[in-house]
């Protein structure tokens, strides 16, 4: 198999994680794995709920923009936002489902325990909250623009204090009060 990215680099095997194998590119440092051996995997591994432990913080991606082709068969690889304020996406082949990491993006997904989450990125409803995500992304920044972002950090700051607040409706109605 050739690297998706490097097109003539032959990819190696590579021990990712205890019973899972990936196909790594020594150039680019980006992997693949195949689908089956990422649903055995998924199968036999123990879930870590204990909470997050970073193998490797302050990790960058390297994402590469360009379009990819599988390097199992060959199909165009689509493109799936991660969220979740990760700025990269993962590539997956629609035809065999495996999927590429660049550089490391499976190890900033690990380190987030988002690792085991992998095969939901691709579905439907991730998507769905990744675009509102973006969306409510979108208006803050439209609104901080416009009232200042000192401002804009303040009024968040009274949102989220009247939010938990225990008498929040009272205060709320007190706001909209225009009488006094
Ligand atoms: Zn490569
Ligand atoms: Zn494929």
């Amino acid at each position: 198999m050739n690297c998706p990215v490097c097109k003539t680099r032959t990819l190696a095997t590579h021990a990712l994680e205890h019973n899972l194998i990936s196909w790594k590119c020594d150039d680019c440092g980006g992997q693949w794995i195949n689908s089956f051996q990422f649903w055995k995997w998924l199968e036999e591994h123990q879930p870590n709920h204990e909470g997050v432990s970073p193998r490797t913080p302050d990790l960058t991606s390297n994402e590469t923009k360009a379009v990819k082709t599988c390097p199992e068969c060959n199909h165009i690889l689509a493109k799936y936002k991660v969220g979740h304020s990760l700025p990269f996406s993962l590539d997956r082949c629609g035809h065999c489902g495996g999927i590429w990491f660049d550089k490391n993006e499976w190890e900033i997904l690990q380190g987030l325990n988002l690792h085991e989450e992998i095969h939901h990125i691709f579905s439907a409803p991730w998507q769905h909250r990744v675009r509102n995500e973006e969306r409510a992304r979108h208006l803050q920044a439209l609104f901080a623009e416009k009232i200042g972002v000192q401002d804009f950090e303040e009024i968040k700051r009274i949102k989220e204090w009247l939010n938990q607040h225990p008498h929040r409706d009272e205060l709320h109605q007190y706001l909209n009060n225009k009488d006094f």
